[in-house]
């Protein structure tokens, strides 16, 4: 017996170096090549992927992980789920039926998207029926036989476990789970059995929806599952893994009839050693420890890892011992070569998908030579960490003594809301039943032409100031003209809500390279939070100050939040993320109190991503919502009390946090609810929620222009539970993917149905 670990990967990044997938994609969408040219521009993207791995030292390279969109679509797919709104044979699925379920097509629309576990990827819901599952194809057994015939890898075939298919599923009642699992066995079973014949070794089965919390009815289920199709395939390795939390109750799954358990050390909060530690390890077992962060773009701490490998191989020997990622490389960029722009000491201390597969081998070594030939690269390796610990813009006096100071600051606005809304009404007298927007007006491809024209230098400031500044102006006309009651500047100065604010605070950094998949084709290039986050100047003040210049009625200031700017980001790692959320909360506060000091008193601040990063386990979310809750307030609460604090929140349900809501003590919220919008009305109804709200009353994800009776019917049912006093009309979203004539349309038909409303109120 060899006494050496293995080196392993859960998941290569599918986008590529160059982001070729996505471009490939919709190369193929736009009819610009056809199906065989996609097919083998694919196949070389993933023949890339496997080589690289294979270069990189990596002995248990997954396959089957690559994938034309979504491996949950995939795998869906694979089972012949197709919902019966697509016209569906039964035979073979083709490229066009699968992206009909991602996308929509002419005959039905597209399955639903959402959030996989606490990331920002998004997975496409299978939609479980009637169908008799069966295995339309072996994608798997496919994906190992291109990556041993094109590159002579031993492949080791990824899949998406039953008990989690199911769990991210819909379409069922839950408490049939497991008779609809019972449905699912067998056609595992089969294609296990296939893997098996052709002489696969390894099969990594994922099952992240343990880590959520599991029942004992869940648990006896995971355990059925797992002995009829692990006992099927006798001398296959089932690597049964796990991420993004501690897996509990670790003996229970120990129990569970596979050959190796997969483990995340980095994302438990120390809970996985510690069941370890307590409970020892069986000896049949292997262990896929997760040591090097699969969520994170910073180089390890070798030293430590090697040190975890110390503690965890007191119980697992090493040659039982399989050193991995946290979870799979999907979520991070492919790698740091292409960052040329950025200081040696920064570009040093980051790690995307490939360096971490070369801190992973070097970690292997280290432990085969016991340090002696990886002595230089680990050596390299904590000199490059010791300079950007070192960086002075990490350890900011200034910066660690505010957030110190943070504890003293009132807690609280300076007046209760119900004594707030009293000199409120007196000082704005708004109508009953305000009309207001979200904040961006449409961002046309002349304004999009023109910031690119400034970035480049072909445009200096003053001319690209002096152009906003127009649109600014054009705004202003049209709103007043409509009607609108409160106005916006309309972000046409602003890319994206986030990277806004990035470029001008202290503390962030931009790659050039750094996209990760957000969901289909769609990539998107996080800022950075490498260093302490402060104000250096104000960021907002000139354009919303301009914008109130030209009307008499209130023009809001829009600001994006504490949270969503952390949540948006990728952040340091040596902080908590609520150390980090107060210094970009402090900052704020500046820049609220530059706004309020130059005459802007109704202030938003959005939270669209207050809801992401709700922590998985039910008992650590009520921590992330006070801190998460704290940092708002950290940034809104020093205004006068006259002065109006707005919110917005979209992409989420919200009905289980209205008391956190509440809790962020602004005067005005509004919210989407083109996905909820009678469940979330009796839920803020139930939970007599008493401020000021502006529950959208239509959806501007899409061209169309509702009618007027539709929004008064939204008005209306709305106001069945909410007092009028209470009540706001505005859209249920920001306008800046919309095109001015629907948004024209659109609000105007708005202001009719707010003034047929108060009539009739
Ligand atoms: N104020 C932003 C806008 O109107 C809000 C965007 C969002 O909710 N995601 O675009
Ligand atoms: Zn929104």
């Amino acid at each position: 017996m060899t006494n050496k670990v293995k080196v392993s990967n859960l998941g290569y990044p599918r986008i590529g170096k160059n982001r070729e997938w996505k471009k490939t994609l919709e190369a193929y969408w736009q009819g610009k090549i056809n199906e065989e040219q996609f097919r083998s521009e694919m196949a070389a993207i993933q023949l890339q992927h496997l080589k690289t791995q294979q270069e990189a030292g990596i002995e248990l390279i997954p396959v089957n992980d690559f994938t034309f969109y979504d491996h949950v679509l995939d795998t869906a797919v694979m089972f012949g789920i197709v919902p019966p709104r697509y016209t569906y044979d039964g035979g073979d699925i083709g490229l066009d039926l699968y992206f009909a379920m991602a996308r929509g097509n002419a005959e039905a629309t597209a399955c639903e998207m959402t959030k996989w576990f606490n990331t920002n990827y998004h997975y496409i819901v299978p939609e479980i029926g009637t169908q008799t599952p069966r295995l339309t194809e072996n994608k798997p057994l496919a994906a190992y036989r291109f990556a041993k015939s094109q590159a002579g890898i031993e492949g080791k075939p990824v899949l998406l476990g039953l008990y989690t298919f199911l769990k991210l599923s819909k379409g069922y009642a839950a408490a049939d789970i497991a008779k609809i699992a019972a449905r699912f066995v067998p056609v595992y079973v089969q294609l296990l059995q296939e893997l098996k014949q052709e002489g696969v070794s390894w099969v990594q089965i994922d099952e992240p929806a343990i880590v959520t919390g599991i029942s004992k009815e869940e648990l006896t289920l995971l355990n059925s599952i797992y002995t009829e199709i692990a006992g099927s395939v006798p001398g296959l390795n089932i690597i049964l893994q796990t991420y993004f939390e501690a897996a509990e109750p670790l003996e229970a799954l120990l129990e569970l009839p596979v050959q190796g358990l997969g483990l995340d050390f980095v994302h438990d909060g120390g809970a996985n050693l510690a069941s370890i530690e307590r409970l020892g390890w069986p000896k049949d077992k292997w262990l896929g420890a997760g040591i090097i962060d699969g969520r994170n773009i910073w180089r390890s701490d070798l030293d430590a890892k090697l040190q975890l490998v110390e503690k965890l191989s007191v119980h697992v020997p090493l040659d039982r011992l399989i050193l991995q990622p946290s979870c799979s490389l999907l979520h991070v960029p492919v790698t740091v070569q292409g960052e040329v722009k950025l200081k040696a000491t920064v570009k040093n201390a980051l790690a995307f998908a490939d360096e971490k597969l070369a801190e992973l081998s070097l970690l292997g070594a280290a432990l085969a030579d016991k340090g002696e030939a990886s002595k230089a690269a680990l050596a390299a390796s904590r000199e490059a960490i010791a300079a950007f610990r070192a960086l002075p813009e990490r350890g900011r006096k200034d910066v660690a003594e505010q957030v110190l100071a943070l504890a003293a600051l009132p807690d609280q606005r300076s007046l209760p809301f119900a004594e707030r809304l009293k000199v409120q009404q007196e000082k704005w007298q708004l109508p009953l039943l305000p009309t207001t927007t979200i904040g961006s007006f449409p961002q046309t491809v002349e304004v999009r032409q023109a910031r690119l024209k400034w970035r480049k230098g072909v445009w200096n400031q003053e001319r690209y100031d002096g152009f906003v500044r127009e649109q600014i102006a054009d705004a202003i006309t049209f709103q007043e003209k409509l009607g609108l009651d409160v106005l916006v500047h309309g972000e046409f100065e602003r890319t994206d809500m986030v990277e806004f604010f990035g470029e001008k605070l202290d503390g962030y950094l931009f790659t050039s390279n750094g996209w990760v998949q957000s969901y289909g084709s769609r990539c998107v290039k996080p800022p950075v939070i490498y260093a302490d986050v402060a104000f250096i100047q104000p960021m907002t003040v000139k354009e919303s100050v301009y914008a109130q210049s030209l009307t008499k009625l209130p023009v809001k200031g829009m600001l994006t939040g504490p949270v969503t700017i952390l949540n948006w980001s990728f952040v340091r790692d040596d902080l908590s993320r609520e150390e980090v959320a107060n210094q970009i909360a402090l900052a704020l506060r500046h820049e609220v109190k530059a706004l309020e000091d130059a005459g802007i008193e109704m202030i938003q601040v959005d939270e669209p991503a207050i809801r992401e990063g709700l922590p998985l386990k039910a008992e650590d979310r009520e921590h992330y919502l006070n801190w998460a809750v704290k940092s708002f307030r950290v940034a809104t609460n020093h205004v006068k009390a006259t002065t109006q604090i707005h919110t917005h929140m979209c992409y989420s349900e919200f009905n289980d946090m209205i008391d956190s809501i509440s809790a962020m003590d602004a005067d005005v919220i509004s919210i989407e609810t083109s996905r909820s919008h009678g469940e979330l009305i009796i839920s803020f109804e139930e939970q007599a929620y008493d401020k000021g709200i502006g529950l959208g009353v239509y959806d501007i994800h899409s061209p169309r222009v509702p009618a007027v009776e539709e929004m008064t019917a939204n008005i209306d049912r709305a106001l069945r539970v909410l007092d009028p006093e209470q009540f706001w009309i505005n859209p249920d979203c920001g306008l800046k993917t919309r095109g001015w004539q629907e948004t024209e349309d659109a609000l105007r038909n708005m202001v009719r149905a707010a003034a047929i409303a108060r009539e009739k109120s």
